[in-house]
């Protein structure tokens, strides 16, 4: 026992002396932080003229003049960060000026500013022409576009004439930049991962709309939108922002997720609301799970190796005792560590329960501030089913999900049933949810919309 004496307080004192030492690095990181950053924005504003910037947009940008004093400093950073960032191509006879590159990236700022990452590096390069171009690949005119070969490409004349006509759904720069945002997703490194991640629930929440465009039914949206998915989200975009009010009124539930989508309400920036800090438009509300359905579960990998751990220390410590000759010791290890070792193995086991409306996540030791999460449909972006390959032992379920603002993916592994699989994937997909079938080659009919 008197080793065990001295471990513990060898234990406590290293916690002792850890502590205070851990503190300070992590004070130390903070400061340099800061002092990193402040660095970086006198570098940034030491190269274009910051104050002309912020007077163009302060007399022809209607977004950032609807924004408070906290928020404009945030948007001409990120304006002005844009601009460096870029390389902007007189084209066709064109004349930069500082407005010019200003708006642009304005435009750019605009649409993403609710998101983390707003640089769309997977495009370096904007091409700025006076008015329609000429494009030798299709012989035809254009107004603007935005290609995978990492190139804005924008129609002065129209992009001003977007602005200059607010409400009428037509925003030359918002739908290319909305494009690049997209293909930033698909492309890019340094795409922003909500956005990446939280389009798949838009596309399920928007596809009957889709639907209806390409079958030339009557739709909110102006037809060329049923073109395909792409214009699609860029033409929902201009409407997003030049009309948020009619949008929200004709399909409330696509404007919700839009919100969600890109953080940020045009509706509330109108009422000069404090509204794009991070996580503002992604909160939660509680709901009541109706139904259940389904439920699946099964214990982990991790657990597997919880139980053979404890199992393993359990009989050394058995051995121990023998070798001691045998005291209170055993009698006392006999009975705790069995009883650990449940616990333990028990801990991370968790439960996935199917609803109607929703699905529920159950632990069997309670969570340190829940020990049951229930989520809506309306939060669960994607639910993939794997199908065990020759070296796993079980199939499982990936859940992706929105909580409190931030995506979240849990992995339970579980004995699939197939037409179980199949009954419950169509259930989630009418919810307005991905799917993903991994494997299941005979269930693949299923709409995948990882597209
Ligand atoms: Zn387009």
């Amino acid at each position: 026992m008197n080793s065990l004496l001295a471990m513990g307080i060898l234990i406590l004192t290293a916690a002792v002396l850890f502590t205070p030492i851990y503190g300070l690095y992590y004070l130390a990181k903070r400061l340099w932080g800061r002092v990193m950053e402040s660095a970086a924005d006198k570098y940034l504003f030491s190269k274009i003229d910051v104050k002309d910037a912020e007077s163009i947009l302060e007399n022809k940008f209607q977004y950032f003049q609807n924004l408070n004093d906290l928020e404009k400093k945030r948007f001409l950073k990120r304006t002005v960060h844009f601009l460096i960032n870029k390389e902007f191509v007189a084209s066709g006879g064109m004349l930069l000026t500082e407005e010019v590159v200003v708006l642009i990236s304005a435009c750019a700022v605009q649409l993403t500013f609710g998101l983390e990452e707003y640089l769309l590096e997977t495009f370096p390069k904007i091409f700025v022409y006076p008015k329609e171009y000429y494009s030798k690949y299709d012989h035809l005119y254009h107004k603007g576009e935005a290609n995978l070969n990492g190139a804005i490409v924008l129609s002065w004349n129209n992009f001003i004439d977007g602005y200059n006509k607010p409400h009428d759904n037509y925003n030359l720069g918002l739908h290319e930049m909305a494009h690049a945002l997209r293909f930033d997703k698909f492309k890019g490194e340094a795409y922003d991962a909500f956005f990446a991640q939280y389009l798949d629930k838009w596309h399920m929440v928007a596809m009957e709309e889709f639907n209806k465009l390409r079958n030339h039914q009557p739709s909110f949206f102006r037809e060329y939108g049923g073109t395909n998915f792409n214009e699609f989200f860029s033409v929902s975009v201009e409407c997003f922002f030049e009309s948020p009010m009619e949008f929200k009124n004709a399909l409330p539930e696509v404007f919700k997720h839009m919100c969600i989508l890109l953080n940020q309400n045009p509706l509330e920036i109108y009422k000069n609301k404090n509204f794009a800090m991070e996580g503002s438009q992604r909160a939660d509300n509680d709901f009541q799970l109706q139904d259940p359905m389904f439920y699946e579960s099964g214990t982990s990998v991790k657990n597997s190796l919880a139980l053979l751990f404890a199992a393993g220390f359990w009989i050394m410590i058995l051995i121990n005792a023998f070798l001691e000759k045998g005291n209170g010791t055993l009698v006392f290890f006999s009975i705790t560590m069995p009883v650990a070792g449940y616990f333990i193995t028990n801990s991370g086991f968790k439960k996935i329960y199917f609803y109607s409306n929703g699905i529920e996540i159950k632990y069997f030791l309670p969570r340190l501030f829940k020990s049951k999460e229930a989520y809506p449909y309306d939060k669960v972006i994607c639910i993939e089913f794997h199908e065990k390959t020759g070296i796993e032992s079980n199939d499982g379920i990936q859940v992706t999900y929105l909580d409190e603002g931030s995506i979240k993916t849990k992995n339970f592994s579980a004995e699939l049933v197939s037409g179980e699989v199949l009954k419950i994937a169509d259930l989630i997909a009418a919810k307005k949810t991905a799917v993903k079938l991994n494997a299941f080659a005979h269930y693949k009919k299923i709409t995948n919309t990882s597209g």
